[in-house]
């Protein structure tokens, strides 16, 4: 009960100014200097702004003083969490390099660059002689990492592990509303680098701290102005954080798969230069400290078993220190599955470290607020046994004072155990060598395919972002391979010389694991709440075929390592002026044709052969550059091309490089956001315009050919149509002398207004005009919702239960050009089981019962009434001619109801044919569904359409049930969106359909 008797002394007012005195006595561990002088101005400021005596610990509730070292408020010009003041990065840095000038105790390294040039930095904090010898420690530290340049010898382990000093990587503000760490980080530096409590001295003499102050620096910074906003307008509302990174807000901490964001691959790249051990990342959202390094089931099934002793051995030592000063609301346990590895916290726990995350309680600024807490936050539950009070009044310096103390106690704890640390350290990365031998599989191998080239390279651009060796095989391979079903014998299968082997005989095979395999999340797991996506194999989300190979022999072939997989493609062949790239779903066909402007190129809207190749539909024919340009944009963006002596004689119609508009929304660009970063990425030009933007444009047909109105995410067609209520005062995203850096990306004098009905009305214009919208997830239930979209709604979920799951499609129209360069289905990954109903009518007619949606598509001959004959004959009635009835079609769950005369006769809600919806793409049967994540009693959406193109008046609707472009993971189904574009025109169905009185209706196309 120690916590009791530290709250007798809490419990006192007129103790509190001696509590660090009265702590040293109970708790000897974290005792102070008694000879160091204390900063009182300083100290008397942290206890002023600590709202509550059991908001501080006797770590953090004074501060030392220095007559060299500046304390925090020589920049901040007041203390570290001081009320109503956020510091820019940029003065969060000059503080760091103070520090640096001003003790040999800390230095500073750039690591990087934000995608808006914006610096990032790390700062290593350790006794002099341990920053002087970071190198030569950095070299054993890198031999535990990698034990092959050991030859996997414990015995040379063991003093490598005894000679090095651990480094403990420390992340902050990766969320930009989340605004505490920066400065409790810069305060936690200067205790590092300055107290003399013999528990501070032992960390700094033993273990490197490293900090990364500033993860999300554009999003700080455009945090700090709207913070100044609202100071500067007291009373007002002001403006959400529209816009965090460049591309990305929450999503930054879901990148650490893809790693397609400059801060991701900041961080890795530092975490893995310095050969750290640790990776803890600073977040605020729950009261008062949540540890969620324990965190709840199910674990990630790729981590080495000893990480997850480490986050209970880390996380339950942490939560004891902070009970025992009696500080409440403590906890490591909870709300939170470990399973997906797509946090940025998760790049250690993928790389033999070990993964770390604090939640600690903000107010989104620095404002001093009461805050009233939810029942289920201030309950007592069997792991927060003291839990948060349900009201409290709370700073940005309480906030500051759990981080810190949170922090101190246990690197504390970190650097008491250093040898065992880095014991665990090497025994990780050694096994995660020896993975094939103790766990499998032995590699994954990708078999050489030129159809697949462009998406490979993709794939191993990510595998390389992520350290990942690869090789490729020197000659062709024979290698049993796994049986497809339990029980089944091993087969054979070949590799070519050229196919690509990621070995997992290596340090970092376990993320290249994690990313290639499949994943399984049972219906029947007591997670119930899946924090994050389910499934997420990038095998299949980049439409790739990839082999687990679990026999070792293939380890023994002769292969050689890639270091630039960008050489795989940009093969020229043949001879002749023209040039012919087959359309194989690459990521970069679009691209091409903005950097061929000049150029000639027209698509083939059927296959044909040449040159000894097989072209399928789709592909690109350039006439008219040189070959010199052509090389070049086929290296760039990894395709090949074969050159032809003539245009093959097939139909062929030309591209121009489409106008194209991004639109968003004032309520959220997140979603969106990904999709920039794709188009960015692919280097297509895009006009980036607001809903409000729109509202104006009268006329947007005269200057786009495709408006793409990617997710909101989870928006109604109301909050889309009106925005943020009108009804209190305008909040202005845009550049001014107090934001300098908002209004970059976009801006407006006000966010609230949406698009409003006048830019609806020319949304649809511009649709009717020829143009072509695409949609996805919400905006296509927008599109529905607001009659864009004749013939489609929304099918109902039933039970499925579909939780970022991947899963297995089937083309229904092969021809058209969404489709080019596709086989018989893609994987998608789908957000909530989202799939789509046609019909051939407007208005809920014909086929839809709630309580069982998948009624209508059952066979219409199963319920025959009692009479003459057997199950399979018709009835007939005596005494009258036999009449024959019109057979009876089986709907398909993908299809419309097909109309008869009698459904046609005097009906205004027949949709003219050449209006009616094409699917593109529908769901697998409900067998066959699921690849990866979660997926249970699918049967209300299995074979549903999810791609479907919608008409109206000259132009199209393009309908996405799956998000196709989410989180750079998507890859194989990006093509399907540039597919679209550079095919915009050929998107409508013919002006005179065929149509039949009997429900034999044949498909207009
Ligand atoms: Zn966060």
């Amino acid at each position: 009960m120690i916590r009791s008797k530290l709250a007798v002394l809490f419990a006192f007012p007129v103790l509190f100014c001696a509590t660090a005195l009265y702590a040293q006595v109970l708790d000897s561990t974290f005792a102070r200097d008694p000879h160091q002088p204390v900063d009182q101005d300083y100290t008397e400021k942290i206890q002023k702004y600590t709202t509550d005596p059991s908001f501080t610990s006797p770590l953090v509730d004074y501060l030392p003083a220095s007559k060299s070292v500046p304390t925090p408020a020589k920049i901040l010009g007041d203390i570290s969490g001081a009320p109503d003041m956020l510091p820019y990065a940029e003065d969060v840095y000059k503080y760091f390099r103070l520090l640096e000038a001003s003790t040999p105790r800390v230095k500073v390294f750039t690591i990087g660059h934000s995608e808006e040039g914006r610096e990032m930095i790390a700062v290593a904090i350790a006794d002099a002689k341990l920053l002087a010898d970071a190198k030569t420690n950095d070299a054993r530290l890198a031999q535990l990492a990698d034990p092959r340049t050991i030859g996997l010898d414990d015995a040379k382990a063991r003093p490598l592990i005894d000679q090095s000093w651990p480094v403990y990587y420390i992340t902050g503000t990766i969320h930009s509303p989340e605004t505490g760490a920066p400065t409790a980080l810069m305060e936690l530096a200067y205790r590092l680098a300055v107290d003399d409590a013999p528990y501070i001295k032992y960390i700094r003499s033993h273990m490197i701290v490293l900090i990364t102050p500033v993860v999300e620096v554009d999003g700080r910074d455009r945090m700090v102005d709207l913070y100044k906003w609202h100071k500067a307008h007291p009373g007002q509302d002001y403006p959400h954080l529209s816009y965090w990174g460049h591309y990305v807000a929450h999503d930054n901490n879901r990148d650490a798969m893809g790693m397609t964001l400059a801060l991701t691959r900041n961080v890795l790249d530092t975490y893995l230069g310095w050969h750290a051990q640790v990776l803890h990342d600073l977040h605020e959202s729950v009261p008062f400290l949540y540890d969620n390094t324990v965190g709840d089931g199910p674990y990630n099934a790729w981590v080495d078993p000893t990480l997850a002793d480490e986050w209970a051995e880390l996380g339950a030592n942490n939560v004891a220190q902070m009970l025992s000063f009696g500080m409440p609301g403590v906890f490591t346990h909870g709300d939170f599955d470990t399973w997906s590895p797509g946090y940025l916290m998760f790049l250690a726990g993928m790389h033999n470290g070990i993964s770390r995350l604090y939640e600690t309680f903000g107010n989104g600024g620095a404002d001093t607020e009461k805050r009233i807490l939810d029942p289920d936050e201030y309950s007592r539950t069997w792991y927060r046994q003291n839990p948060p009070l349900p009201v409290v009044t709370w700073s940005q310096r309480d906030n500051n004072n759990y981080e810190e103390t949170a922090l101190l106690s246990t690197i504390s704890y970190f650097s008491q155990n250093t040898r065992h640390f880095l014991e665990n350290f090497y025994l990780k990365s050694k096994r995660s060598v020896e993975k094939p031998s103790l766990a499998g599989p032995a590699a994954y191998v990708i078999p050489a395919d030129s159809a697949q080239t462009n998406r490979q390279i993709e794939l191993l651009n990510v595998l390389k972002r992520q350290h990942v060796e690869i090789s490729q095989l020197e000659d062709s391979v024979t290698s049993p391979v796994p049986a497809e079903k339990r029980g089944d014998k091993p087969k054979q299968e070949s590799f070519p010389a050229g196919s690509i082997v990621i070995r997992m005989d290596q340090p970092y095979s376990r993320i290249a694991d994690a990313l290639l395999d499949r994943q399984f999340w049972a219906a029947t797991d007591p997670q119930k709440h899946p924090y994050d996506d389910t499934g997420w194999s990038f095998s299949h989300l980049f439409n790739l075929k990839v082999v687990r190979v679990t026999d070792g022999s293939i380890l023994k072939a002769k292969m050689t390592m890639l270091s630039d997989p960008a050489a795989l493609a940009g093969k020229l062949s043949g001879s002749g002026p023209v040039f012919a790239i087959e359309n194989t779903g690459q990521t970069s066909l679009l691209s091409l044709v903005y950097k061929l402007k000049g150029a000639s190129a027209k698509i083939a809207e059927k296959p044909f052969d040449a040159s000894g190749k097989h072209f399928a539909a789709g592909s690109l024919i350039i006439s008219g550059a040189s070959d010199e340009v052509v090389a070049r944009a086929l290296r760039e963006w990894s395709l090949d091309a074969s050159r032809l002596e003539a245009e093959p004689s097939i139909p062929l119609h030309a591209v121009t490089a489409p106008r194209i508009a991004i639109m968003h929304t004032w309520l959220s660009t997140q979603r969106e956001g990904w999709w920039r970063q794709a188009f960015d990425t692919a280097g297509i030009p895009f006009d980036y315009m607001s809903t409000q933007a729109v509202a104006k444009e009268p006329d947007l047909r005269s200057k786009y050919d495709v408006i793409i109105f990617a997710p909101v995410g989870r928006a109604s067609a109301q909050e889309i149509i009106n925005g943020i209520p009108m009804w209190g005062n305008p909040m202005p995203w845009e550049k001014s002398d107090l934001t300098p850096n908002l209004g970059r990306i976009d801006s407006t004098p006000d966010i609230r207004p949406g698009l409003g009905y006048d830019g609806l009305e020319h949304l649809q214009k511009f649709v009717e005009d020829g143009g072509l919208l695409i949609t996805c997830e919400d905006t296509a239930q927008f599109a529905i919702d607001m009659g864009l979209a004749p013939g489609v709604s929304v099918a109902p979920r039933g039970e499925a239960r579909v939780d970022g799951t991947v899963m297995n499609t089937v083309f229904v129209d092969r021809d058209s050009p969404v489709a080019f360069g596709y086989s018989t289905g893609v994987p998608v990954m789908s957000a909530g089981g989202m799939a789509f109903n046609i019909s051939n009518t407007m208005g809920r007619v014909g086929f839809r019962s709630l309580s069982d949606p998948t009624e209508p598509f059952s066979d219409p001959y199963a319920h025959r009434p009692t009479g003459r004959g057997s199950v399979e004959d018709s009835d007939e009635p005596q005494g009258r001619k036999i009449a024959e009835a019109e057979p009876l079609y089986k709907q398909q769950p993908w299809e419309a109801k097909r109309l008869n005369e009698e459904d046609m006769r005097n009906n205004p809600q027949v949709i003219p044919a050449q209006l009616r919806p094409d699917v593109i793409l529908r769901f697998s049967d409900a067998k066959s569904l699921l690849l990866d994540g979660l997926l249970d009693k699918p049967s209300a959406i299995a074979e549903h359409a999810i791609l479907v193109d919608a008409h109206l008046g000259q132009g199209n609707v393009l309908l996405f049930a799956n998000n196709p472009i989410y989180r750079g993971e998507t890859i194989g189904n990006y093509a399907l969106v540039f597919n679209a574009i550079l095919n915009y025109q050929q998107l409508g169905r013919p002006s005179a359909p065929h149509e039949t009185s009997s429900g034999n209706e044949k498909t207009a196309k």
